[in-house]
């Protein structure tokens, strides 16, 4: 039943990408209340004897008539043009209705004054009339337009567009799910040796059988299968409990793609690569989806023949992809397109804390790269030390503008990466820059990621001593992924715990996740540090972690990453 349910969804999603879409209820409404104060405003004044004096001119009040019932029309009309059927019905309706009383005041009361009305009424049951299957007609055409762009002309199949459509539609509705691009092996030897007739008649019946498997309960997941382009095929999995059902499903492809294929007396038989990303676990950005999916995909073909399946992890960025992602970041270093967003940080009053500066990066094309995509790679390379002393740089000039500007208290977070803090000269670039912009030191708070503790803590201790003796807060990020232990933690001198969001997001769904994160707020205060939560969402989250004691919240809840200009202006604007 459930499957049955959310395969309807599936279908609505898809309707739903029509490119005509109603007007707004409200103003239905609105037109309907409209004709009917018009029909007692023309009854009303058709009965007045009063004259109007306007500009000095008088004027009988009967004559505005003639105005009254053309706005009653024009309402009319608009019904019928911007509401379809339920338009057009209710417009004949409301014309019908006065029928009766107008053919007993003509044939009965003998009143002839209202034979115009009754003409000016079937006029425009005529006008409403046309324009509904003028309409109809542009509505056909319309959706005409619209299964052609959303469906693969070979396969019949939904097309790469509906597939992230849909997907949209399952982030706005924070619903998991897997997306798995899929890639037929060796496809290239069938069209260069049957021809691509042939190719393509495998390739309708690859659609065929994988769409029979999704419509069938036999996955017990919920599926949606699209065609990409050429061999490429996309899965979109949804409805199931854990990472291993999704492994399961794949599995259900593979095995469905296995069985021999007959074609034309020929038979077939082929293999895949699936290669698959889940959401949100893996990334809740439709791009990064994709480019996880891809390139984990891309991954696995390197690996020779035969069928595979493999889910993304951040080290399946093969070397193309990076050697792609570095060659932007280097463009964009030179050209001054890596720039800092600022995301406020409050305390759990909704006062402003400080920000967190957070890299951003576009192509050349304008297009905006993820961190979660650049960043790694930047580490791989050494080019993150450009990026987060580039970064570093912005944030402490932007904290030196707003000091000058107002007496202010906010703390400025940047990220470091490991990598960089432990470069020799990683402290005297950052007293460079402090002392360049006049800018106190413990206004600026360093975060580093959980994992120094455990990979590199002698090196790693020695820095943050030399920070600290600098005057600068250090934080610990993502705390609660990395496995550290307690001991490790009381001997770093921090001065910030800055749990994950992954647990944030649980919070709200079991006893136990809430627990957790009450947990690590409670060691964290036993230490003598200040908490703060990230990703934030929802006004739920803020009130749990503001009953287990967090001190501060960073969050799309109140506030998400924005430009230097916009912080600037939230800086002066707070209370
Ligand atoms: P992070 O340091 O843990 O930063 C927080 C990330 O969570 C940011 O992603 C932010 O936009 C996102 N976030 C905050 N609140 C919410 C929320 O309510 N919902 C959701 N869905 N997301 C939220 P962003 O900007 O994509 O950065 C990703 C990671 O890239 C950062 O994680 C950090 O590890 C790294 N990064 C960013 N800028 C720099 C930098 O200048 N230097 C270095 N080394 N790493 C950086
Ligand atoms: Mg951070
Ligand atoms: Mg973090």
């Amino acid at each position: 039943m459930a499957k049955q349910k959310d395969d309807n969804r599936v279908d609505k999603t898809l309707q739903k990408l029509s490119l005509d879409k109603e007007a707004p209820k409200g103003v239905f409404i609105l037109l309907v209340l409209l004709f009917v104060f018009s029909i007692f405003l023309t009854s009303s004044i058709s009965r007045s004897d009063a004259t109007a004096v306007i500009f000095g001119i008088p004027f009988e009040i009967k004559s505005f008539t003639g105005i009254s019932s053309m706005l009653g029309n024009i309402c009319l009309i608009c019904l019928a043009m911007l509401f379809r059927k339920t338009g057009y019905i209710t417009a004949l309706v409301l014309l019908l209705l006065q029928f009766p009383l107008m053919c007993i005041n003509i044939f009965i009361r003998r009143n002839y004054g209202n034979i115009p009305g009754l003409f000016n009424n079937i006029l425009i049951i005529l006008a409403i009339t046309i324009i509904y299957f003028g309409n109809l007609k542009l509505q056909d055409y319309r959706n005409h337009i619209r299964e052609q762009a959303i469906t693969d002309r070979l396969t019949g199949l939904p097309n790469r567009f509906a597939c992230s459509e849909l997907i949209q539609d399952f982030l706005k509705r924070s619903e998991r799910f897997a997306l798995v691009s899929v890639d037929i092996n060796d496809f290239k030897s069938i069209n260069d040796t049957m021809g691509h007739e042939t190719g393509d008649q495998v390739l309708k019946a690859v659609a065929r059988r994988w769409k029979a498997l999704a419509n069938s309960l036999n996955t017990g997941t919920v599926d949606f299968v699209a065609r990409s382009t050429g061999d490429e095929f996309l899965i979109l999995i949804s409805g199931y409990s854990t990472p291993e059902d999704v492994e399961n499903t794949i599995a259900c492809y593979k095995a469905a793609l296995e069985k021999k294929f007959t074609i034309d007396d020929c038979d077939y038989y082929l293999t895949a690569c699936f290669g698959y990303a889940i959401c949100p676990e893996d990334s809740d950005v439709i791009d990064n989806l994709f480019t996880f999916s891809d390139a984990v995909l891309h991954e696995s073909k390197k690996k020779g023949s035969g069928s595979r399946i493999m889910r993304f992890t951040p080290d399946v960025f093969s070397t193309e992809v990076s050697m792609e992602i570095e060659r932007k970041i280097r463009s964009a270093l030179s050209s001054n397109k890596i720039f800092c967003h600022l995301q406020p940080q409050y305390d759990m009053d909704h006062r402003l804390r400080g920000f967190e500066a957070l890299a951003r990066m576009t192509d050349d094309s304008g297009k905006s790269i993820s961190p979660a995509e650049f960043i790694p790679v930047a580490e791989k390379t050494g080019l993150v030390d450009r990026i987060d002393m580039y970064v570093f740089e912005m944030a402490v000039k932007f904290i030196s503008d707003v000091t000058n500007n107002k007496d202010s208290d906010i703390t400025m977070s940047v990220n470091v990466s490991v990598r960089h803090l432990m470069k020799n000269n990683f402290i005297d670039d950052i007293r460079k820059i402090l002392a360049k912009y006049n800018v106190a030191p413990f206004r600026i708070e360093i975060e580093i990621t959980e994992s120094i503790m455990i990979d590199s803590a002698e090196k790693a201790l020695q820095r943050i001593d030399e920070l600290k003796q600098l005057g600068l807060k250090v934080a610990i990020d993502d705390f609660g992924t990395g496995y550290s232990s307690l001991s490790y933690l009381n001997s770093f001198p921090t001065d910030m715990l800055k749990i994950d969001k992954s647990f944030i997001d649980n919070m709200s769904l079991n006893e136990s996740s809430k627990q957790y994160v009450a947990m690590i707020i409670s060691i964290g205060h036993t230490l003598d540090l200040k908490v703060i939560s990230e990703g934030v969402e929802s006004y739920e989250q803020v009130n749990i972690l503001r009953s287990i004691g967090c001190d501060y919240i960073q969050g799309f809840v109140w506030g998400r990453p924005m430009s230097l200009e916009e912080a600037g202006k939230l800086v002066i604007s707070r209370k």
